[in-house]
């Protein structure tokens, strides 16, 4: 059957894809409780968010009555308590990371401003939740509770104040200007503390009633720095600061506070001891900053997930509208039928846009659910620990690190089939708290910075062709869909919580551990399967850019560049940071097919979705094709430069310009560097090796070693065979799919 045949005989897309299918996807199918919140805060995102943006509420920098109103929202519809336990009167149980970053998703679908206002309290709230005593954690998360009905009680807000004005902290977080001190200690009594501490850009401070500082000690009596809790009614200065002049994110609070209060040393966060006439804080603000942002980055990371997929339908009808009303687009003319869809490059555009909010969607809620699985077992993980007297980070590390063969085990007996494992092991390891917080630890700490890095930072740039796709319409304020708004808040995203730098740099040292690697090996064969068992998703394509990329960071690793130096080192970012942004490419494209695979095995027992599911899944597929293919592409690229840019390039003599040239017949050369023919020729290096095809001698210099990885890099270009065949079959189906007449928002 020829390719054009199949395009059309086989079943398509028929409407976007709904809620049924996205509970499957992202693995909430069985989570009533989540699918409720987020039924709730879309009504929230598209009523109220929506309106506030659409009257311009985006346009003033002050925290307006307006903006406000909807931290009311966010209450009433139980998006703040959606943070709580249900002892601390929240209502949803567990681990809340995979609801926290559902309600963000929703919320930043239509504006992520909004998402930030809600989630900042949640932020100031973390280190409190993530490391607080159990004392400071019921006091707080209950004043922060919305009230019952009938209850009279304002709930409190909370801010997370790390960042400083320049020179001091920002990606350097231990450039510490804040400080504490000692201010009266009377025997016998609680310690009082002073604590100064300048914000800079500090969300939710025009309104917060309480802030987590990160401060340094200043002050012999107290051995390190720490977070601590300063209150709006503390002795001193609780200046919430001028408003920040902020191009995005407008319906947040954003201020540069000035703070110098007198607190009882109670609020330091995680509590503190006192050895030696010192007060020693339990934990250090480092400690708890990366306590707390390895779980809030991957939020970050799924707001600009949500606002590419959010563009598809604007754009869409955008194009489909275009020319309709014109003399010459009457009903049944291409013109009126397809408007500017009739352009293939429009169309291929889109592809590109939604497999991209697909890819980072699939990676940010599978990073979301890993922390819910991590979040419990890190807390017995510090029991463990604590019962056996391991304290502290490198303590800890050490003892875990003598558990790193059993979680490779684990990770092999994992990938089996369970009829073919040894089933004692397995049960054996799948009971060791250790090994379990390990290997997923491990993978976490890849991860959350993979979906921050690639999701804002590449997903900023797809934005920008999202708003491109809707002409001069796209840069205005009156774009159906606020995509222009989305495009420069989606630079915020990149930004705050850590720019991409800081991902980079993590992913540099998080990607070389071995549990990981071992991890990732295993991911190749699983690919390698799913590309033999479901071609049409591109994972072989996938397979083979993973085989690069692990031998491109082993070579790299012992590699050195022309004068000597070490290639894989800290120092040196430019290899690091940008096999870092090659894996996150692999990362996010394998978890997507991952997502289609299960819609594939689970959609069929869902009846509402039993009839467009054939269709929705071929052009999923397509999606993963187009998006392998396109990791591929990246990663071949980002590989190559490593692995042959750190050499010198032999000197161009005729051999060399030959081979460059790539080509067999140096008479047909001749003609276009005359005297090149009989000086290749005369080449030693090309007669001692027998050759006559200088590409296959080498440029002898040039690939020596390297073999293996040309021949990856062959069979990478191979493995593209077929992604522009989806990709048009992709593009086809966005001409056909039904979209509803008008969008659901501003309502
Ligand atoms: C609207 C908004 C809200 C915010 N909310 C909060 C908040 O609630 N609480 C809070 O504490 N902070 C907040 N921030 C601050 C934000 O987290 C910081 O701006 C961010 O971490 C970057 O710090 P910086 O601006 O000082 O940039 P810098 O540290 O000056 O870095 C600038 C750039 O230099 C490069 N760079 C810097 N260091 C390195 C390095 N080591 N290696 C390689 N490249 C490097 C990177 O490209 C980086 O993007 C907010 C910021 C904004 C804009």
């Amino acid at each position: 059957m020829s390719t054009q045949t199949e395009t059309k005989t086989m079943e398509t897309l028929r409407t976007l894809p709904g809620d049924d299918v996205r509970q499957i996807m992202w693995r909430f199918a069985d989570r009533y409780d989540l699918q409720m919140i987020v039924q709730s805060t879309r009504s929230v995102a598209r009523g109220p968010v929506a309106r506030l943006v659409a009257e311009g509420a985006r346009n003033a920098h002050d925290w307006t009555p307006q903006k406000a109103s909807l931290l009311k929202a966010f209450d009433e519809s139980g998006i703040t308590a959606a943070f709580m336990d249900p002892a601390q009167g929240g209502f949803i149980e567990g681990p809340k990371n995979l609801v926290l970053a559902l309600v963000a998703f929703e919320l930043s679908w239509v504006d992520a401003g909004a998402a930030t206002s809600s989630l900042a309290s949640n932020l100031g709230l973390a280190p409190i939740h993530e490391r607080g005593t159990p004392e400071q954690r019921d006091y707080y998360m209950g004043k922060a509770l919305p009230p019952k009905p009938g209850e009279a009680r304002e709930p409190w807000r909370a801010a997370f104040a790390l960042t400083e004005p320049l020179p001091y902290v920002g990606v350097e977080t231990n450039l510490l200007n804040g400080k504490v001190r000692v201010a009266e200690w009377k025997e016998g009594q609680e310690p009082i503390l002073q604590v100064d501490k300048r914000g800079r850009f500090i969300t939710g401070m025009g309104f917060a009633n309480f802030v987590a500082a990160a401060v340094d000690t200043a002050d012999d009596r107290i051995k390190r720095s720490c977070m601590i809790i300063v209150e709006e009614g503390d002795p001193g200065v609780y200046d919430r600061g001028t408003p920040t002049k902020k191009l995005v994110h407008q319906l947040s609070s954003t201020t540069d506070p000035v703070l110098s209060v007198k607190v009882p040393a109670s609020r330091i966060i995680g509590g503190y001891t006192i050895k030696d006439g010192c007060i020693v804080p339990r934990y250090s603000h480092s400690e708890i900053i990366e306590a707390v942002f390895r779980r809030t980055r991957v939020t970050v990371g799924l707001m600009t997930a949500a606002k590419l997929l959010s563009a598809i339908e604007p754009v869409i009808r955008y194009q489909r509208s275009r020319f309709r009303g014109s003399e010459t687009a009457t009903p049944g003319t291409p013109r009126y039928d397809l408007g500017l869809q009739g352009k293939e490059d429009v169309l291929h555009r889109v592809v590109d846009i939604w497999a991209t909010g697909e890819a980072a969607s699939s990676l940010g809620f599978e990073a979301a659910r890993l922390f819910d699985e991590l979040d419990p077992l890190e807390k017995q993980k510090d029991a463990i620990f604590a019962e056996q007297k391991i304290e502290g980070g490198r303590a800890q590390f050490r003892a875990l690190q003598k558990l790193e063969k059993d979680a490779i085990e684990f990770l092999h007996l994992m990938a089996k089939p369970a009829a073919e494992r040894d089933a004692a092991r397995y049960e054996a390891l799948a009971s060791n708290t250790l090994v379990q917080f390990m290997w997923r630890d491990a993978l976490a700490n890849v991860l959350c910075p993979a979906v921050k890095l690639w999701n804002t930072g590449y997903g900023a740039n797809v934005m920008r062709e999202a708003v491109s796709l809707m002409g001069g319409y796209g840069i205005t304020e009156d774009c159906p869909g606020f995509l222009g708004q989305k495009w420069m808040d989606a630079q915020l995203e990149a930004t705050y919580e850590g720019p991409e730098a800081v991902q980079r740099r993590q992913l540099s040292v998080t990607m070389t551990g071995a549990v990981f690697q071992e991890q990732f090996r295993l991911w190749i064969a699983e690919m390698r399967r799913v590309g033999s068992d479901r071609p049409g998703t591109g994972a072989c394509a996938l397979a083979t850019a993973m085989q690069m990329w692990l031998w491109t960071m082993e070579h790299l690793e012992k590699a050195t560049d022309a004068d000597g130096a070490k290639l894989y080192h800290s120092n040196r970012q430019a290899v690091t940071f940008a096999l870092a942004d090659a894996l996150c490419w692999l990362l996010t494209a394998r978890q997507f097919i991952m997502d289609v695979l299960e819609l594939e095995a689970k959609g069929p027992t869902n009846p509402t979705l039993a009839e467009g599911l054939p269709g929705l899944l071929n052009f999923l597929s397509d999606l993963c094709h187009v998006q392998s293919a396109r990791a591929g592409g990246e990663v071949g690229r980002i590989c190559a430069e490593l692995v042959f840019g750190y050499n010198r390039h032999p000197a161009w003599d005729a051999q060399t310009t030959a081979a460059c040239y790539g080509t067999e017949d140096l008479d047909a050369l001749e003609t276009l560097i005359p005297g090149i023919a009989s000086s290749a020729r005369a080449c030693s290096d090309v007669t001692e090796a027998g050759q006559t095809h200088p590409t296959k001698a080498g440029p002898c210099a040039l690939y020596k070693g390297l073999e293996q990885f040309v021949a990856l890099r062959v069979k990478l270009d191979g493995c593209q065979t077929g992604a522009r065949l989806a990709k048009d079959r992709a593009a086809e189906a966005l001409t056909k799919v039904m979209i509803p007449e008008a969008l659901d928002y501003p309502v």
